[in-house]
């Protein structure tokens, strides 16, 4: 295994450091007031992230899984929310333009609405009755077959940018499906008949993703807004686990280098009055800031070990698996490493505009955003200890 980038990969990594270090720059005003970084999803646009991981069969750049976390990993260094939320547009095109169980026709469809209209794609499968503890995430969304298309139905919830995209690729319960795995996804334009939000990300981090509600009334869509349809989404979610789960953990790991490289210049700036040195000579700075560089290190070879596997491999059990040991090892080392670096900074850095203190509520929500750290430590265990999920208890009781 070798982790020597590329020169095309470099490349990336630079340009994507570059539009971070803008990015930072509006990064307190959309944390503050929890708006779109709308300037930035329009710069992400004209510099081809839109097709970047798109396949080249379909007129993108075909960027690979590690390619792609190189550059949400630079990217996520600027605004954070800017990085997760753009990735949803990555985490669902991926999916649905790479996998079998989609229709040449909506492979077209969806193609040329990224690459020939330079749309934006939203995704929303959360519901406000979803948990991930009880491992199953049944859908209240519903869609019936109407003349010329479809009406959907429901309340979803957590739809990261929500109204700054061109559309939202809605996951919905098909109107008498058998299965209860059974699902639909239609693209769902921004402005629709029946289409309404609900403006309700008022959040501890991650506030500029706005990951607002999506309210459904008999919203109408065209046949052609259908892009999946499956009696099961189970082994397609598994299949592309590196799209819809694992390219967070770039984003995160982003966040924790951002938080680093911020605490090292603060600890190099402050020097107090009779001392010819900075705080970062004083030993027990020196021990927590080389804590922070391992865990920081460990994180992300984990991360990039899983996308180099997931790249070489495909869904195997063992790219799951690393899959989920990534994004548990960046949540967890991104929580503590934006703490320590908040601890290091002290009260200066507790005030609002400070980029450490809004660094520590972003990074704050790493183990939580899904797949949550437990989450990941329930499937490695099964890989690990080879157990059949189906042995297993249900861990609650039902009606
Ligand atoms: C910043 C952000 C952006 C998001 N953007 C989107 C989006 O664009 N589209 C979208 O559809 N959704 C999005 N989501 C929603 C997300 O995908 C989840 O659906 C939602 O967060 C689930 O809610 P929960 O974490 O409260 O649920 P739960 O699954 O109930 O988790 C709560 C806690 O329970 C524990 N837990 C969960 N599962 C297990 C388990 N199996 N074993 C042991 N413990 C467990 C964990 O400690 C976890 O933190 C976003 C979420 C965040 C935080």
């Amino acid at each position: 295994m070798d982790f020597e980038l590329t020169p095309e990969q470099k490349r990336l990594q630079e340009r994507s450091l570059e539009l971070a270090a803008d990015f930072a720059t509006r990064a307190t005003l959309h944390d503050r007031e929890a708006s779109h970084p709308l300037e930035n999803y329009q710069r992400l646009r004209e510099e081809g992230y839109l097709e970047l991981s798109v396949p080249k069969e379909w007129g993108g750049l075909g960027a690979s899984f590690l390619t792609h976390t190189i550059a949400f990993e630079a990217l996520g260094q600027g605004c954070p929310s800017t990085a997760l939320s753009f990735n949803m547009h990555a985490s669902m095109v991926g999916p649905l333009l790479e996998s079998d169980e989609v229709t040449a026709s909506a492979k077209r469809h969806l193609a040329d609405l990224v690459i020939g209209e330079r749309k934006l794609i939203a995704g929303n499968f959360s519901e406000a009755t979803h948990t991930a503890l009880i491992g199953e995430r049944p859908l209240g969304a519903r869609s019936k077959r109407v003349k010329d298309g479809y009406s959907l139905t429901g309340r979803k919830m957590f739809a990261s940018m929500l109204d700054a995209a061109d559309y939202c690729a809605v996951l919905t319960y098909p109107e008498g499906a058998t299965h209860p795995m059974a699902g639909m996804i239609h693209l769902v334009p921004a402005v629709a008949a029946g289409r309404r939000s609900n403006a309700n990300w008022d959040t501890l981090g991650m506030r500029a993703t706005r990951s607002d509600s999506l309210i459904l009334e008999e919203c109408w869509v065209p046949e052609n807004a259908l892009v999946f349809h499956s009696n099961d989404i189970r082994p397609w979610r598994v299949a592309y686990l590196n799209w819809f789960w694992g390219s967070y953990s770039a984003v995160y790991l982003g966040i924790a280098v951002a938080a680093y490289k911020e605490v090292i210049k603060v600890l190099h700036e402050r020097q107090p009055p009779g001392y010819s040195q900075p705080l970062a000579y004083h030993p027990d700075v020196r021990r927590r800031v080389a804590e922070m560089s391992a865990d920081l290190e460990a994180a992300r070879l984990i991360t990039y070990r899983s996308a180099w596997l997931s790249d070489r491999e495909g869904p195997t059990p063992e790219t799951t698996a690393a899959l989920y040991r990534a994004k548990y090892a960046v949540g967890e080392a991104t929580a503590r490493i934006t703490r320590t670096a908040l601890t290091l900074g002290g009260a200066h850095a507790i005030f609002k505009g400070s980029r450490l203190e809004q660094l520590f509520r972003d990074g704050a929500l790493a183990p939580i955003q899904p797949p949550q750290s437990d989450f990941c430590l329930l499937n490695m265990a099964i890989y690990e200890l080879g157990l059949d999920p189906d042995d297993m208890l249900p861990p609650m009781k039902t009606v």
